[in-house]
């Protein structure tokens, strides 16, 4: 299924049930929802919430950046040589590494930088950093369309927003958007796995992406949840 889809799906029911739950919709929590919607492709190559997060343009600089840093380091002879040779080829290595392996070394660092210099952000670095983490380090669609994973985000968040004024919600606006994100993926061809290593594969194959049905059946569960949250946030307020 489409990352659009998945956002628009995952965002829009998750805010609309907890409007008729009667659960105050703050930004933070819109924010955790939308971001949980797309969170489980995370681990795509080509992932929506990665590409956003580090554009192709973006990588392209760092790679020329790394490049002139390699230059700089040997002219300037910042180490006695050879080592400044050495410390230029090293530099000069990384920016050569292929785009999906740089994209994950240099989201590793941010995690490191935000663990160690955010703490005023706490407990958003942590959480922003988690992700980072589990982004480079989990295999290609494995580990994040489980309930392992979902449960594991859903407590994440409970915990880390428990100190907050205003962090009631959180947890539930993430765990909610999440658990549609599988539920949606169940629709999809390639189905989920739910509790490896049990071979449980949940499966509808009402929607293969690429395929004429497929679209028409993504679209209209995209509609409805349009629907619903028009349902929700326009005409009920004027229902009385
Ligand atoms: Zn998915």
């Amino acid at each position: 299924m489409m990352g659009k889809s998945h956002f628009i799906i995952g965002t829009g029911v998750t805010l609309s049930a907890m409007r008729l739950l009667g659960y105050e919709i703050t930004i933070p929590a819109a924010a955790v929802a939308a971001l949980s919607s797309l969170l489980p492709d995370i681990d795509e190559p080509n992932s929506l919430l990665v590409r956003k997060a580090l554009p192709e343009p973006l990588l392209r600089l760092l790679q020329v950046a790394l490049i002139a840093g390699a230059i700089y380091l040997y002219l300037a002879e910042i180490a006695a040589p050879p080592w400044n040779l050495v410390l230029a080829l090293l530099v000069g290595s990384v920016s050569f590494l292929p785009g999906r392996r740089l994209r994950h070394l240099v989201m590793l660092l941010i995690a490191v930088g935000l663990l160690a210099f955010a703490e005023v952000y706490a407990p958003w670095n942590a959480i922003a950093a988690c992700i980072l983490v589990i982004a480079t380090v989990v295999p290609h669609r494995g580990l994040t369309h489980t309930l392992y994973a979902l449960g594991g985000w859903t407590a994440l968040l409970y915990f880390a927003s428990s100190g907050l004024a205003d962090g009631g919600s959180l947890w539930i606006a993430g765990g909610m958007a999440y658990a549609l994100h599988l539920a949606a993926d169940i629709m999809t061809r390639r189905g989920i796995t739910p509790l490896p290593p049990l071979p449980l594969k949940l499966r509808l194959k009402l929607m293969s992406t690429g395929t004429k049905k497929g679209d028409r059946v993504e679209k209209v569960f995209v509609v409805l949840a349009l629907a619903f949250a028009l349902y929700t946030f326009v005409l009920l307020p004027f229902s009385g």
